[in-house]
């Protein structure tokens, strides 16, 4: 057997053009109305770490393509907090800007979780805010991290059935795999979590009809860990030492055994940017229309 190949790219280009028409009827129908403002997505870059660069160009990018407007703000390396503060205190009363994000990871002389808990939790588009990871964590409505919502929106976009379904989620954190395992559980799949301490994993994981990895090691989910037939989301992004990004996946074994699978890159990764054009789209509209 031969797994099909989730292309996540083609499905964020689906989405992404919904989400630019959206935009286009919105100007259309507002464009007299002197008080129109566009949805906006402000980006935060404390110091110029190369790989941070890329993503907030290809944010910034990625929201001008949808009809967004979008705020950069490269502040320097030293920044202290009481200044980035500040800017997130203006940013979050700002009515041009209806999403902030501020990207991770920081320079080590700030604290993360302090800068988190400043973003306003109705314009925190990257889910992160402990506000949405409760409403979350309770099946509230509420602004998810990227990267979940990415991986549901491509088993939705297939229709593979999810309720009822045994999830094994591999991996712990708090960006990737909780949000994740919550998103299943209000899917209604039976979820297992699996992480370092787990023992006897390649059972475990047998045992899932999705089988989701965020790991961070490359190519660790081989087809021994894989039940046939099995659906595989690999949320890895491993840049290795020959310089190529590999997934979490085996990708050459599971999909001989897997009914279908994502492939690094090409699967999770373009689902990231378009849910944060989701998540600004949604703020966005909570906040002019209160819907
Ligand atoms: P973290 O390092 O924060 O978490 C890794 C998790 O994997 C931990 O819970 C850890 O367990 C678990 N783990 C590590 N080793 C093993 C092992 N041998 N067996 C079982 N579990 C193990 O990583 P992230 O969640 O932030 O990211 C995971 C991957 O996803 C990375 O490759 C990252 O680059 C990628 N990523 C991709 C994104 C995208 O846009 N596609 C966005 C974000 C991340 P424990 O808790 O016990 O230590």
């Amino acid at each position: 057997m031969s797994a099909v190949i989730i292309s996540g790219k083609a499905i964020s280009d689906e989405i992404r053009n919904g989400i630019a028409e959206e935009v286009r009827l919105l100007y259309e129908a507002r464009r007299r109305d002197p008080a129109f403002v566009p949805p906006g997505l402000a980006v935060i870059q404390v110091g110029a770490d190369p790989a941070s660069s890329i993503y907030v160009n290809n944010k910034k990018k990625a929201c001008e393509q949808v009809g967004f407007m979008s705020f950069g703000y490269s502040l320097e390396e030293d920044t202290t907090m009481e200044e980035l503060l500040d800017l997130i205190d203006t940013l979050n009363r700002d009515p041009r800007v209806h999403g902030i994000l501020c990207q991770l990871p920081l320079p080590k002389h700030l604290d993360e979780f302090a800068v988190i808990c400043a973003i306003t939790p109705e314009k925190d588009v990257d889910g992160f805010h402990p506000v949405n990871k409760g409403l979350l964590s309770i099946g509230r409505e509420c602004l998810v991290s990227c990267t979940p919502l990415g991986c549901l929106a491509l088993l939705k976009s297939l229709q593979i059935p999810i309720a009822g379904k045994q999830c094994v989620v591999v991996g712990r954190s708090n960006i990737v795999g909780k949000p994740v395992a919550q998103l299943m559980l209000g899917e209604n799949a039976t979820v297992t979590m699996a992480h370092s301490r787990t023992t006897d994993l390649p059972a475990v994981c047998k045992n899932a009809d999705i089988l989701i990895a965020a790991i961070g090691k490359p190519g660790f989910i081989t087809a021994d860990y894989v039940k046939p037939g099995a659906i595989v989301i690999d949320v890895g992004i491993n840049r290795c030492e020959d310089n190529k990004i590999r997934g979490d996946v085996d990708f050459a074994s599971v999909v001989e055994v897997a009914s279908a699978v994502t492939p690094v890159p090409g699967g999770v990764g373009p689902m990231t940017i378009t849910m944060l054009l989701k998540n600004t789209l949604t703020a966005y509209k909570k906040i002019t229309e209160g819907s």
